[in-house]
Parts: structure tokens; sequence; C-alpha cells
């Protein structure tokens, strides 16, 4: 069946462009609230996006629930196939996906690019399957008896994601879940929904059987609508800290598995045999990169003896010449960030982070400059702010506590290495953390003593590879299996042993002590 084609030409106004919910395998709009979703660089409404209510949400659970016994019974190694040709398809429309990402998130398109890319690599594990379900078997554990595990999909399972990797948040989901034999409800963030069904369409296109894989648009209510449900067995979840615990809670109290992915404050820690340019690349990258909406950017520059006064007054020159404009310009090193709200936030935050006595050496809310309101030529609308930067942040500041997702970076400066590591395994969130240095110990030590669930050695952003899971410590995650890799298989299948005897004919009468090897 031909599927038609999302999102469709621009013939109608955006606004009145409707993103849907994809249940059953197809297009549905429902009839609920719709919300406007933003081209973050223009500031306009590029279109509507549908939000569920709770009939929509009993749709899409017993679609995926009608949908999900069929996939199961289907050999690991033919979903496997599914999944290989929507592999194909991802990387035939990889820019045109990106092109998407662009536009309602904001993000370089570039950025996008390599967001789609960290999502088809988990496709390409997932297409693995046949090998990651492989199970145990154990000849003869007793006389005539065998004894194997064998891992089996748990039904129906939900992925809640965030805004800021509309595609490859949802790709640590939902391509192991489907491999496993599972079916699958995603409720996409509602501020850039479109990828979840751009993807969608593309699994259909491959084959994949309908209801098998649903989009669920909306907020709080579909959210709610999934923790609650009895038939939905298992939800994974990325977002913010306070959302992710909330999550956490509220399905184990219905008896489901939870894994909820928080926010994050990820250091790095320079150390004075670092090499210094080296450094600062990577400071302003992870800082600036995505505007600094990503849960793996450095957000804190914690710089060891003397870093500080040679870093510096590079860290400043650099945040001051980045080019911020519209992220599908060539030039475009930043975008703009997600709505006018995350505007303020981090306006606020700055404020904040002043009145507190931190240092302000770049302010990010003027020009560089004129000093006039920042503002993107042309974007006079788009959510665009400078980079900024901070030095003498203290760690009870709250620009320092908390997590401000934006283009902010805090400078804390500090005597020694045990100084470094006391600091950041003082905090409470332990996504990602990085150390520069040339020193092989200090490195090797540093990886040790860390409590933090990504380290990078020289490397800013250590997102793992699609075999090697990823997931943070503390506050930045609750539930004990990681996303994807191994662990993800594990997360959305569980363990069957099976015993096995065939008994000669001769019967040997009933057995009451406790079986043991014979
Ligand atoms: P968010 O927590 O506001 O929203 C995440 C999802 O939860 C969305 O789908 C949203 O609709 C839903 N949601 C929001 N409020 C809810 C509520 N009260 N009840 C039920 N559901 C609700 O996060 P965000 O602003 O979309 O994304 C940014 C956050 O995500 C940052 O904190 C970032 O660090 C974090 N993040 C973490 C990781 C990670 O791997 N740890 C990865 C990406 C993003």
């Amino acid at each position: 069946m031909a599927v038609a084609k999302f999102p469709p030409e621009p013939s109608s106004s955006p606004a009145a462009q409707l993103i849907p919910h994809w249940i059953g395998g197809a297009a549905v709009t429902g009839s609920g609230v719709r919300l406007p979703v933003f081209n973050p660089a223009t500031g306009e409404t590029v279109r509507q996006v549908a939000l569920a209510g709770s009939a929509d949400v009993e749709a899409a659970v017993a679609s995926a629930r009608a949908a999900q016994p069929a996939w199961a019974q289907t050999p690991a190694v033919r979903r496997a196939r599914v999944l290989a040709g929507f592999l194909a398809l991802l990387n035939e429309e990889r820019d045109a996906l990106a092109a998407l990402i662009t536009q309602e998130h904001g993000k370089v398109f570039s950025d996008a690019q390599g967001e789609v890319t960290r999502g088809i690599e988990i496709v390409e594990f997932a297409c693995g399957i046949p090998q990651l379900l492989k199970g145990a078997f154990t000849d003869q554990v007793s006389t005539g008896i065998d004894n194997w595990t064998l891992r089996q999909p748990l039904g129906v399972v939900a992925g809640i994601t965030p805004f800021n990797f509309p595609c490859m948040v949802p790709c640590w989901m939902f391509p192991l879940a489907i491999a496993c034999g599972n079916a699958f409800v995603l409720k996409p963030s509602e501020r850039d929904p479109s990828a979840a069904v751009f993807m969608a369409q593309l699994l259909k296109r491959a084959g994949l059987p309908d209801g098998v894989f649903n989009v669920l648009q909306g907020d709080k209510l579909a959210v709610d609508g999934l923790l609650d449900h009895p038939d939905v067995r298992a939800i994974s979840f990325v977002g913010s800290t306070p959302i992710a615990h909330y999550i956490y809670q509220r399905g184990a109290q219905h008896g489901k598995r939870v894994q909820a992915l928080g926010g994050a404050k990820n250091h790095m820690v320079v150390m004075p045999d670092a090499d210094l340019e080296q450094a600062v690349d990577a400071l302003i990258g992870s800082a600036y990169g995505s505007a600094g909406e990503r849960c793996m950017a450095i957000s804190v520059a914690v710089l060891v003896g003397d870093t500080a006064d040679k870093m510096l007054p590079k860290l400043a020159a650099r945040a001051r010449e980045l080019r911020v404009c519209d992220g599908m310009e060539a030039q475009a090193e930043m975008g703009p960030v997600i709505n006018q709200a995350a505007v303020e936030r981090i306006r606020g935050y700055i404020e904040d982070g002043v009145k507190s006595g931190a240092q302000l050496v770049v302010d990010g809310r003027r020009h560089p400059v004129s000093g006039a309101d920042f503002a993107v030529p042309g974007r006079e609308r788009g959510f665009f702010l400078g980079a900024t930067l901070f030095d003498q942040v203290k760690p009870e500041m709250r620009i320092y506590r908390e997590e401000i997702f934006g283009p902010v970076l805090a400078v804390v400066r500090v005597p020694d290495f045990a100084a470094a590591v006391n600091l950041v395994n003082a905090h409470p969130m332990a996504n990602g953390v990085a150390c520069y240095t040339r020193d092989g110990n200090v490195a090797r030590e540093f990886a040790r003593r860390i409590e933090v669930g990504m380290v990078g050695i020289n490397v800013p952003i250590p997102v793992p590879m699609a075999w090697h899971g990823f997931g943070g410590w503390k506050g930045s995650l609750f539930g004990d299996m990681n996303a994807y890799g191994e662990e993800g298989v594990r997360f959305y299948t569980r363990q069957k042993s099976v015993m096995q005897r065939w008994p000669e004919s001769t019967p040997k009468g009933a057995e009451f002590a406790m079986p043991t090897a014979k």
C-alpha cells in the first residue's frame, strides 16, 4: 500500500498542517487539543500537533496489543530483515529527516545529520538480533536432563522521549524493542514531533506489520495514560530528572519495568599538562554545540591549577566569535534554543549567576560588539541567544547545581586533581564527564575513581557506541539497565529457563527431595 508523504508539501498554510498520531499503520488525526510547533530559527508556527486524549491512548495500546503476538511468533531473522529494510530507507532519507529535525528543533543541519547517523547505528545493532537473542544451553545437567535459557519479548512496551534528539533517542528504544518481538508505542516530545511520524512511515515501507510501531502524540495526559495502562509492560523514558523520577515511581507502582534517564550537569576537567588548544576546542564544541541542549553537553569546565588563567582569554574570544544563525545556513555553528520559554529560563539563570557573584565573562544576552540585545539579522523573531561564559563559579551557586540546558559554560577553578575528582563526585547528577590530560596514570585514575556513568579521556562527549549501551549514574538514571546495547536487549525481554527430560518408559515413582544432579 502506498504511504502518503509526511510532512506534506507546503501547499496549504504551514499552521494548517497537522502532525498526526500513527496508529495501526496509518495516520490518525484524533479530535483533541492541538498545539503549535515552531521553527525556532524564525519563531513561526510550522505545523500543529494533535495531542492525545484517553481514547487515542487506548487505540494506540490496543493496536500494539493486537499486532504483538504474531510479530513475536515471526522468526527473529525475519524481524531482522524488516529492520534491515528500515536501515536502508533511513540511510536514503537521512538528509530529509535531518532537515525536518533542524526545522523543528533548530540544531545546525550537520549536527542533525550526525544525530540521524547515531540513530542509524542502533538500527544496525538491532539487525543482529538473532545473535543477541541466542540462548544458553547446558547438556546433561543431571542424567537425561538438559537445561537452557531463552529470552522472550515482554508484549507492549512504550517510549517517552525528549525534544533534544527527536530521532536518535527514539532509536535508542524502538529498534531493539521491536527486534526482540515487542510492539511499541512512542510518545515523542510535543515540541518536535514530526521525526517520529517520518520514521513510522519508513518502518511501514520496510514491511513492518501494522500496529507493531505506533506514535502517540501528546503531553502529560498521554504519558500518564501509558504509565497506568495495564497492557503496557515496560516504559523507557528519557528527559529531565524530575520527570524521570516521577515516571520511575509511577511506572513501578503499576508493576512495570522502567528505565528512566534524567538530566545532566557534565564536567570537563582540564589538567595543567593537557594540550590546552585541544581542550579549548573541545570545550567550545561541547558547551555550545546544539546550543547546549544535549544531555552530554559540557556545562562545567573544571580548570586545575593555572589552566584557567591560560584558557580563559581563548575561551572568551571563541565564545564571542561563535557563528550563531539559522541552522540551515552553511556557516552556522550554533542555532537557536527550542522556544521562547527556554530563552527566558536561560536569561534567568544568567541573571542569577551574576547576582550570586560569579564573574560574567561573555554575556549571551547581548551582542558581543554592539552590546544590544542579542538577535540574528533577518531572524529577529527566532529563539536565539549568544554563548555565555562564567568564571569564578562556586559549587553552592544555582548556575553550578542546576541543569541550565542552554549555551552557558561555568568555569570552576580547583587547585589539584583530587579537588577536581571530589567536586565531580559530589554533584547529584552523573551522566557524562571528561578529563583532558597527557598523563596516562592521571587518566587511568580518573576513569577508575570518578562516579559518573560515561567517561571521556580526551573525548568531550563520550556517547557510547550502539553495542556498549548508554546510561548515567545517580540523578541521571532511575532504573537498573542502560539504554541500548546488550542491556537494552535484556530490558525488552524476560528470561525463561527450560529444563527438559524425556523419561524412559519405566516409571520411577514420585520424588520428594529437592532434585540434584544424579
Ligand atoms: P522533559 O522532561 O520536559 O520531557 C520529556 C518527555 O516527558 C516529553 O515527551 C514530555 O512530553 C514528557 N513530559 C513532560 N512533562 C511531563 C509531566 N509532568 N508528566 C509526564 N510527562 C511529561 O524533557 P525535555 O525538555 O523534552 O528534554 C530535555 C531534558 O532531557 C534535559 O533535562 C536533558 O538532560 C534530558 N535528556 C537526558 C538524556 C539522557 O540520556 N540522560 C538524553 C536526552 C535528554
